[in-house]
């Protein structure tokens, strides 16, 4: 247990973000609990608080500029200097390449891409102050090409190119990067491509189940493991690293 390091996990008011808060608050973690709406980030920290951890709500849109500059030093001042980053906010906006607009293009890219890159470099700066610090990004599976996901899938490979260029110029400041790519997670996230294929949700858990090896989908608290695996004490030398959280291999 650590409980003087403070971690930063965005998009963190529910589904992979909210367990993985909730998991390094457990770690021992003060935790910046981070969302495009406060409000929504609320119940998160009180379940965090209720069980003797310490948490902040934070309202910001990642890939504003200002907004999260902001938010950081808030973080810094209100919680400590953060040295835990997991960049885990993201949207889908799927479509075939022929029906996909330029402003899905964007959406995608600016919340995983530059969302990334400025929480990234906002908080690198305590990082290297301190001599220590753990980013882990959230890529997914998509990473390797999906139908229907041209830009998603193209965000995806390129947090895992950010993330081992970010292992490469940081690891001497004691800073390590790595990556999680989750296979089929059940949140609000899967829910919603379920819904616009026309299927219900156990339609389409029970589905994807048969493609996964160990025969079930993903839970929140699957990725939260592996999360508090890269950001624990114990993971400095490992780094620049693509973790698949599927349930089975992937190529
Ligand atoms: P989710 O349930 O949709 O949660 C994502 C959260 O991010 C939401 O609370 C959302 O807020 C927030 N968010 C969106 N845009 C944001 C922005 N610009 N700034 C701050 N917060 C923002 O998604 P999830 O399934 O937990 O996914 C978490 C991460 O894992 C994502 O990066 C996703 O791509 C990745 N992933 C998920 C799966 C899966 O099967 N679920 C698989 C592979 C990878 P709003 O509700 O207000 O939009």
């Amino acid at each position: 247990m650590n409980t003087t390091r403070t971690a930063v996990v965005t998009g963190a008011a529910r589904g992979i973000g909210a367990a993985v808060a909730k998991r390094l608050a457990a770690d021992g973690l003060s935790v910046a609990v981070i969302d495009l709406d406060e409000e929504a980030c609320k119940p998160v920290v009180e379940e965090i608080e209720a069980a003797g951890g310490r948490a902040l709500a934070v309202g910001v849109d990642v890939a504003d500029e200002p907004g999260v500059q902001g938010a950081v030093d808030r973080i810094a001042r209100e919680l400590g200097a953060p040295t835990v980053l997991v960049n885990n906010a993201g949207i889908t906006r799927d479509n075939l390449l022929f029906k996909m607009t330029a402003d899905d293009w964007d959406a995608v890219m600016n919340v995983h891409l530059r969302g990334s890159f400025l929480m990234t470099r906002a908080v690198q700066g305590h990082m290297t102050e301190a001599g220590w610090g753990r980013i882990v990004n959230l890529s997914s599976t998509s990473a390797l090409g999906n139908r229907g996901q041209a830009n998603y899938s193209a965000a995806k490979a390129g947090i895992q190119g950010l993330t081992k260029t970010l292992a490469i110029e940081l690891g001497r400041f004691g800073v390590t990067a790595n990556a999680i790519a989750p296979g089929f997670i059940e949140t609000e996230m899967t829910a919603e491509t379920a819904r616009r294929i026309g299927m219900t949700f156990d339609e389409f858990k029970a589905a994807a189940a048969m493609q996964i090896p160990v025969a079930r989908t993903g839970r929140p608290e699957d990725i939260a493991h592996a999360v508090s695996f890269f950001a624990g004490e114990g993971a400095g030398f490992v780094s620049g690293q693509v973790l698949y959280v599927a349930g089975g291999p992937q190529d």
